[in-house]
């Protein structure tokens, strides 16, 4: 639980909105697999954020400077009335005490709840479902021909980077009836606005054959996400224009089929997301299937300045403080099952 002081409770409702922000917790777990017992975080040095759950020692580096950025700059805004990023009264001051967590209010008077986090899983290959504020996204479901176990997932939007067989299974997709998106382009659905923007699936000339992609980018919960597909290539200054701002990257790494480490690391510098999360690698699952090389061969590559984690669990949860521009980019490495 966490106390604002008198003297920097906000006055008001947007300004409340950020103020309720304060506490923030980057939580890994899974529905499926619960993982690891939580830690105790250490307490906020000005006393504004308190414990949360969240354990071993690279989430406490990995948190270290938002966390204290939180604590001394935030409020300092609140008081000068900056409306949050992305404004949605979440809680409320009770008086002389706590900043509770309240039932999420309606947006500008309408009846839409928003929720604060975004709930990404992954499944393996490139396929993630991203679940927010009731809607869930579902990205490349792959066919058995992958090796991994395909899932049954339920989603309202599944989104198909290109027609191969390990990205466009979408009867694994509730069953065939979710809102499919597979164009290049402005689409919207299940109030979501999706950009698809063209590239190619291969590098060398002689692979051309396998056609394009569909990048895709949209937002969840003020989270603003990317998933680049079978990216072939770099990007070009016109996708990282179309792309725009990205919060959080999906990016192919196993090369082969795809880019490699190196231009993956490329293509995360051009488009200068906060979180990464690779894809489309080697593992147990595909070893005796694709020539494509494991996540560890990008990991070598990655600059010493940016953070990386290797989770135990399927699932990444944040929320739009949680990819605010303060501190080092974040690699995170997500397990299939
Ligand atoms: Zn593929």
């Amino acid at each position: 639980m966490a106390y604002l002081p008198d003297a920097v409770r906000p006055p008001d409702g947007p300004v409340l909105a950020l103020a309720a922000r304060l506490p923030l917790v980057l939580r890994w777990g899974s529905p499926r697999h619960p993982g690891r017992v939580p830690g105790r975080r250490p307490a906020c040095p000005t006393g504004l954020v308190g414990a949360g759950a969240y354990d071993a020692d690279f989430r406490r580096r990995l948190l270290a400077v938002p966390r204290a950025l939180t604590c001394c700059l935030l409020p300092a805004v609140a008081l000068a009335g900056c409306t949050a990023r992305h404004g949605q009264a979440v809680g409320s001051p009770a008086p002389n005490g706590p900043v509770a967590a309240a039932p999420q209010q309606p947006s500008d008077g309408g009846s839409q709840e928003v929720s604060k986090a975004v709930l990404i899983t992954y499944y393996g290959h490139a396929c993630f479902t991203v679940a927010a504020g009731g809607k869930t996204v579902a990205i490349d479901p792959f066919d058995a021909s992958v090796g991994y176990q395909v899932p049954d997932l339920e989603a309202d939007v599944c989104l198909t980077t290109h027609g191969h067989g390990d990205h466009s299974n979408t009867k694994a997709v509730s069953g065939g009836q979710a809102t499919l998106i597979a164009q290049p382009g402005v689409q919207q659905a299940a109030g979501l606005t999706f950009t698809g923007v063209a590239a190619p699936h291969w590098s060398a000339p002689a692979d051309k054959r396998r056609g394009d992609v569909v990048m895709f980018r949209w937002e969840m919960a003020g989270v603003a996400l990317a998933h680049l597909g079978d990216l072939g290539r770099q990007l070009t200054d016109e996708q990282v224009e179309q792309l725009g701002h990205v919060d959080v990257l999906m990016v192919p790494v196993g090369g082969y089929f795809t880019i490699g480490p190196e231009d993956a690391v490329a293509v995360i510098r051009q488009l200068q997301p906060r979180v990464v999360i690779p894809m489309h690698y080697q593992t147990a699952a595909t070893s005796d299937r694709l020539p494509i090389a494991p996540v560890s061969e990008f990991l070598k590559v990655v600059p010493p300045d940016w953070l990386k984690a290797e989770q135990q669990t399927t699932t990444l949860e944040l929320t739009a403080e949680n990819v605010a521009p303060e501190g080092p980019l974040r690699v995170i490495v997500l397990q299939y099952e």
